[in-house]
């Protein structure tokens, strides 16, 4: 059926379809459906760590060439023992501090309901999907997703159950007439 069919069988986007109106309207849509959070879900994203400085014993440090003395600060919580040897950062003056953030994304737990992009598609023909989630979300934190180590999803009931996962192959670029938006698959921990 191409879209110019007669009146039997008009269609009201007849006119819209393959129009930049209909792009916008979809993008609008769309954006709107995450942005007003009506299907989306706190998620936090946990970073890899930075090293800083060990809080539990003395700061300096010897990457910068002073002796690590391994001296306890005033109320450090965990003992500095006798073999000079801090108990939280083993003697390096470092420790590594992960850091989190939230984004809200749209989880699809039901693998029917995934979008069938490449990687995901393969994993549906599959029905293999033991353990994974797939998130919908815009193209923007695109670069949030790839550095995160880990995910935790909806952390709205984390005091009930903890969904943790790590991210499975690449993010996927999806959308109307240009990719806006990702779609991430995720394997449980
Ligand atoms: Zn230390």
């Amino acid at each position: 059926m191409s879209c110019n069919d007669n009146a039997s069988t008009y269609n009201p986007f007849s006119q819209m379809i393959n129009s930049e109106a209909l792009k916008i309207l979809f993008k609008q849509a769309v954006d709107y459906l995450i942005s007003c959070r009506t299907c989306t879900v706190p998620c936090r994203l946990t970073y890899p760590g930075i090293y800083e400085a060990c809080t539990n014993c003395s700061q300096q440090n010897p990457a910068i060439g002073k002796k690590h003395t391994n001296v306890a600060q005033s109320g450090s919580r965990v003992p500095v023992y006798a073999a000079n040897q801090c108990s939280v950062c083993h003697g390096t003056n470092l420790i590594s501090v992960d850091s989190t953030e939230i984004l809200y994304m749209i989880p699809l737990w039901d693998y029917k309901q995934w979008f069938n992009t490449g990687l995901s598609s393969s994993i549906i023909n599959a029905r293999n999907p033991d353990g994974m989630v797939q998130t919908f979300s815009k193209i923007e934190v695109l670069p949030q997703i790839k550095r995160a180590k880990s995910i935790r999803i909806d952390t709205n009931i984390e005091q009930y159950t903890k969904h943790d996962f790590e991210i499975y192959g690449e993010p996927e670029p999806i959308g109307f007439g240009e990719s806006s938006y990702i779609t991430t698959l995720w394997k449980k921990l």
